[in-house]
């Protein structure tokens, strides 16, 4: 086994977010325009081949944990193919996925034949007319179809619905998304509003915190805190009465960098190793130029050496990345 991933601050690096596409069948207010965007050329995105094997080289380097991401993950051709090619690997020890939903149903079976063993659905609303205005989709009812249709796999667990908080509009979801998470074994999430969108719209008001979400749901409910697991990003908490549990991730007012164990590739091939990197760390030439595993590892852990102490969002001058979250896999 070769040398684990390690960082310069000691963190040992054991997961992985790929992003398969940078487009997107849903313009979601917080995350990309509503038109105008820029795609990345077709020949400029990694393929199937190549992702394999950068991932199987990763896992050799230690990513124990690999998910798949966008854009939208579903809208790639053929992406039930490259999760059969992924799961393949040796020493992988969880596959899973990030997904508006949308195209679930259709493909939620051949996901499964093919190893996904976890699945997120993103779901900012449970009314149709408010998931239509933060969506610019009138698509609810599709997306909870292809909730189920992943959910009616048993294997497939935990899943897992994230909610964007942002003030003046998720206070009003709240108490649905408890219903949900009380009534189904779907463990629900709050994440804080990042300034990665595409707009550039983000401010920090905007950003409704969990422990602004849980002082609303206490007025419901009690709440009881689960010990955290190392390198999780979300704190959990139990309804007192024993009805499912909720979660929240708040990178911004609770930020979890100090044990941050992830990286990110994205479609076009760049190595991340925080979602607010300024700099990210090209692999894609050098796959196509002929470079042998020996060169790709060793640009690989040279950049992740260099991996961020921790992000700036709380900071005076910080400046978000150049890329949106679409762009480089959330
Ligand atoms: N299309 C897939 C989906 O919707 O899950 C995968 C990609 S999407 C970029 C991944 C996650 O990032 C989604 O849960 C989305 O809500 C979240 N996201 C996008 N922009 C965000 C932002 N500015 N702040 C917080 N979360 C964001």
């Amino acid at each position: 086994m070769a040398d684990l991933l390690h960082d310069a601050h000691g963190r040992r690096i054991s997961d992985l977010r790929v992003s398969v596409t940078d487009r997107c069948n849903f313009r979601c207010q917080y995350c990309m325009p509503a038109d105008g965007i820029e795609w990345l050329p077709r020949d400029g995105i990694l393929s199937f081949e190549e992702i394999q094997r950068l991932v199987r080289l990763l896992v050799h380097l230690g990513i124990e944990d690999l998910r798949l991401t966008g854009g939208e993950p579903l809208v790639r051709r053929d992406f039930p193919r490259l999760v059969g090619m992924l799961a393949a690997i040796d020493g992988l020890r969880d596959l899973s996925l990030t997904t508006n939903g949308y195209l679930l149903d259709r493909h939620a079976e051949a996901l499964v034949a093919a190893g996904i063993q976890r699945v997120n659905v993103s779901i900012d609303s449970l009314a149709r007319d408010r998931f239509f205005r933060i969506t610019r989709r009138d698509s609810l009812a599709q997306v909870l179809a292809g909730l189920e249709a992943i959910a009616a796999y048993p294997d497939v667990r935990p899943v897992k619905v994230n909610a964007v908080a942002m003030r003046d509009f998720t206070e009003d979801e709240v108490m649905r998304f408890c219903d949900l998470a009380r009534s189904t074994d779907y463990q629900v999430r709050f994440i804080e509003f990042m300034p990665l969108d595409g707009d550039r719209a983000w401010k920090p008001e905007a950003v409704l915190t969990g422990a602004e979400i849980r002082s609303i749901i206490r007025t419901a409910h009690q709440l009881e805190e689960v010990p955290r697991e190392p390198h999780a990003t979300a704190r959990r908490f139990r309804f007192r009465d024993g009805h499912g549990e909720i979660g929240f991730i708040s990178p911004v007012s609770e930020p979890f960098c100090a044990d941050c164990n992830r990286i990110r590739l994205t479609a076009d091939g760049k190595l991340r190793t925080c979602l607010f990197s300024m700099h990210e760390t090209d692999l894609r030439d050098p796959v196509r130029a002929g470079a042998t595993d020996a060169d790709l590892e060793g640009i690989i852990r040279d950049a992740v050496w260099r991996k961020e102490l921790k992000h700036h969002v709380n900071e005076s001058g910080f400046r978000p990345p150049p890329r949106t979250m679409s762009a480089i896999g959330g």
